[in-house]
């Protein structure tokens, strides 16, 4: 006899119908159309999924502006909307599992990193429920005959642009702040990407937040998320993704005057100096490229190796990447996983076709392999930094190495690039590490480590990696007003 046991990912995927979630309630697409979730290892059909239009991210919008007006959440003692935001984290990490398993099956993540990216926001949403009560506005010092304060509002409706690669921090970084602040959320979630989404506002209303704080709309960008950035009741875009789109909802944005942050691309700079721990910098370096299959914005895709140690370190770097195993993201043995979907794939293929046109030599990997979109970390000898695979942001796991002599040339070649996202510099040189730290030109400097991220800090790029800072200290500002009040006494 076969037991036949399933998950709760696969039993929610089973019950699953393609509607949007608006309101606290699953409603069917307007146009009734819908599209597939395709599992990226198999490039078999996972579900059917709403495609949303202008009409349903206007039911939305209206939804979350009705849900903000009538003041149960916008008016609500922050105390109150802390514990009901600890609810959520608490509901959310009881259903971590699930929620990873959905990420893994729809994107191609490896579970273990969908479960620490899901636990990275729950993090977050803790962080925001401990600090919203410091949500303030102060007194100003005036004449005794007047009183002078501001007060912190929130904005109202907060559209929130998540991509596919890590969608339930996405959600818990962007959707958590705006809420925490007292805002009410219509999300679009990548189409490559839509059931952890889906499923976690399903469980923001299981812990008790109204309906309506937070709406679904799913869909592709051109259908479903130009509506969100044009919509004139929406006051805020939140957006991450490419740097291309980005640009794109800037200009859509000034239409209207709209608010936005955005976290976009990166090709990040991990320098390796002559002095480093190579036992710690050469895992840690194959880690920060493909980790979520190289396809993070903040991965360290760009490798500056001193010279000296450049050959040692590409032939140690290329025989870890040899052993990771690439398959099915479900599978426990598995260490890397499939690229998110066949646009992803047959870019990350391009770049491989363009690195060796450019004439660079691929230590290890460089074709892909296997029936689902799998492509091997690769590693890239580049004589330049001018080259397209040094310079583009490629989105899967492939690292291009650039030599270089001295720190002053190591920071000229880091910075020279249109991104600022993250950055990482290995030495045990102190002093050298201080120096490299003020010398980067990006939002993140790792010393001696990669992708280490708290809540408590601020995420966000200089240059073209976007506008704005995620989480932090003072993340609730950029989801609130700020009003001057002056009172004739
Ligand atoms: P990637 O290249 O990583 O797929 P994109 O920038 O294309 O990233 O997508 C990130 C998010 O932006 C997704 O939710 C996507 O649907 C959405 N998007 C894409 N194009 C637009 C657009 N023109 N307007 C609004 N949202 C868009």
């Amino acid at each position: 006899m076969t037991l036949l046991t399933t998950t709760a990912a696969q039993d929610w995927i089973a019950g699953f119908t393609p509607k949007h979630f608006i309101n606290g309630e699953f409603v069917p697409p307007a146009s009734g159309e819908t599209f597939e979730a395709i599992n990226p290892s198999t490039i078999e059909r996972i579900a059917d999924l709403a495609q949303g239009n202008a009409d349903d991210i206007d039911a939305a919008v209206r939804a979350a502006r009705a849900a903000f007006d009538a003041g149960a959440w916008s008016g609500m003692d922050p105390f109150e909307r802390s514990r009901l935001l600890t609810r959520f984290a608490d509901i959310a990490e009881a259903h971590a599992d699930e929620l990873a398993e959905l990420e893994s099956t729809e994107m191609g993540m490896i579970l273990p990193t969908a479960k620490a990216f899901v636990g990275v926001g729950i993090g977050a949403l803790r962080h925001f429920a401990g600090t919203l009560a410091n949500i303030s506005g102060e007194t100003t010092s005036s004449a005794s005959n007047v009183l002078n304060f501001t007060l912190r509002e929130p904005l109202g409706v907060v559209g929130v642009i998540i991509p596919w690669n890590v969608p339930t921090t996405g959600f818990m970084w962007k959707a958590g702040a705006a809420i925490a602040a007292g805002n009410t959320v219509v999300i679009k979630p990548a189409e490559q990407a839509c059931l952890s989404v889906v499923r976690l506002a399903e469980l923001a209303v299981e812990a008790g937040i109204p309906a309506g704080v937070l709406n679904v709309v799913t869909g592709d960008g051109p259908t479903a998320g130009e509506p969100l950035v044009d919509h004139p009741l929406v006051d805020k875009i939140t957006f991450t993704g490419s740097t291309t789109v980005g640009k794109r909802i800037m200009s859509r944005a000034a239409v209207n005057v709209k608010s936005i942050s955005l976290e976009l691309g990166g090709k990040s700079p991990n320098i390796i100096f002559d002095d480093a721990n190579l036992d710690l910098a050469v895992p840690y370096a194959l880690a920060a490229f493909t980790t979520v299959n190289g396809q993070g914005c903040v991965c360290g895709t760009r490798i500056l190796v001193q010279r000296g140690i450049k050959d040692e370190f590409v032939r140690r770097l290329a025989e870890a990447a040899e052993q990771l195993k690439l398959g099915d993201p479900l599978d426990p043995e598995t260490t890397l996983g499939p690229l998110s979907s066949q646009e992803q794939f047959e870019r990350v293929v391009g770049y491989l076709e363009i690195g060796k046109e450019e004439g660079a030599i691929a230590a290890t990997g460089g074709a892909p392999t296997g029936e689902g979109y799998f492509v091997p970390a690769t590693v890239f000898e580049a004589s330049s930094n001018k080259l397209r695979i040094a310079q583009e942001e490629i989105f899967g796991p492939v690292a291009t190495v650039v030599p270089f002599d001295t720190e002053e040339e190591a920071l000229a070649i880091a910075n020279d690039i249109e991104y600022g996202l993250a950055s990482a510099v290995w030495t045990s040189d102190v002093q050298r590490a201080g120096r490299v730290v003020r010398g980067l030109r990006a939002g993140t400097v790792w010393v001696n480590t990669y992708f280490s991220l708290a809540s408590n800090m601020p995420f966000g790029g200089y240059k073209q990696s976007g506008v704005g800072r995620e989480n932090g200290m003072n993340w609730y500002l950029d989801f609130t007003h700020e009003k001057a009040v002056y009172m004739q006494l």
